[in-house]
């Protein structure tokens, strides 16, 4: 009798411990959590004519641009010091197939405003974050992709009904990142005369917090992020208005590198890496993986 009780406390015990693990280890929650199982790394590599990948090689690491405040995309953890996200995924996809293992990504945070000049100067190889692949930024970078498509929306407090689209932001405050596509699009459409702006859009979810602002607008996949720390607080509007095909970003003149990660990204596409990599990053939020978007070579 006395070992039947035993037992069954230490049953209820490696429950409430197994529990405890799987939340440890992100298996709930918010999207982020743990890096994904890798990407095989490649042996033997070779991107002939490609004066990046050389550089690479020579170096023996990929500087990867990134984001770091964007979560279910591209976030640092603050104790860990961990990236976690769809982007990041995708950036460790692509340096794998590039024949480089994780340990050999050295990420350098780049904000929106900033991302052409770090490219054009090889301050960086690849650029992955959220990087809408448009024509005016094609004269400066290039771009492999897209991987993803996301559409302008706007990220309110929960209990504001008075915004629901895009017509309704007149004389409201609005906030969005510098240099990014959102932001222009507002001036451009002239949604709003009061346009904040700030180097990252999680300073704008602060302001929006804070009671400084009224929206904030960009992407729904990065305004779905910062929603889910906060539902309680943050409601996403849900009207897109906009496309925003995401690319990876890379010297405009190394065809022969962008070749490659399109290939890369389309072998993703085809096998069920990318929908494995959504479903654990971005998918967590409950969203259902897309069909990837066809790859654009140009
Ligand atoms: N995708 C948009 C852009 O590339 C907004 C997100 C961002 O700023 O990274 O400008």
């Amino acid at each position: 009798m006395r070992r039947l009780v035993s037992l069954r406390t230490l049953g209820v015990l490696l429950a409430v411990l197994a529990m405890a693990f799987g939340a440890a280890c992100g298996r709930e929650g918010s999207p982020g959590g743990q890096p994904v199982a890798g990407s095989p790394v490649a042996q033997n590599v070779q991107v002939p004519g490609s004066p990046v990948f050389a550089q690479m090689q020579q170096r023996g690491r990929v500087v990867l641009g990134v984001k770091n405040d964007q979560p279910g995309l591209g976030i640092q953890d603050p104790t860990t010091g961990q990236y976690t996200g769809f982007d990041i995924e995708i950036g460790r996809m692509v340096a794998a197939g590039l024949g480089f293992a994780p340990e050999q990504i050295e990420y350098r945070v780049i904000p929106s405003a900033a991302r052409e000049d770090a490219i054009s100067r090889g301050d960086v190889d690849l650029y992955v974050g959220t990087y809408t692949i448009n024509d005016s930024r094609k004269q400066r970078v290039g771009f492999a992709g897209p991987y993803f498509v996301a559409g302008q929306d706007l990220l309110v407090r929960a209990d504001d009904q008075s915004i629901t689209g895009p017509q309704t932001l007149q004389g409201k405050r609005v906030c969005s990142a510098t240099g990014s596509t959102p932001i222009q699009r507002v001036r451009e459409q002239n949604l709003t005369q009061n346009v904040v702006e700030f180097q990252n859009y999680s300073q704008c979810v602060d302001a929006l917090r804070g009671g400084q602002v009224d929206a904030v607008t960009t992407d729904n996949a990065i305004l779905a992020g910062y929603a889910a720390q906060t539902p309680d607080q943050l409601r996403v509007v849900g009207q897109t208005f906009s496309e925003e095909p995401y690319g990876i970003g890379m010297n405009r003149d190394d065809a022969a590198l962008r070749n490659k990660v399109n290939d890369l990204l389309q072998a993703a596409e085809n096998d069920g890496t990318w929908t494995r990599l959504y479903n654990e990053t971005l998918g967590r939020s409950g969203t259902p993986a897309p069909q990837p978007p066809p790859i654009e070579r140009y």
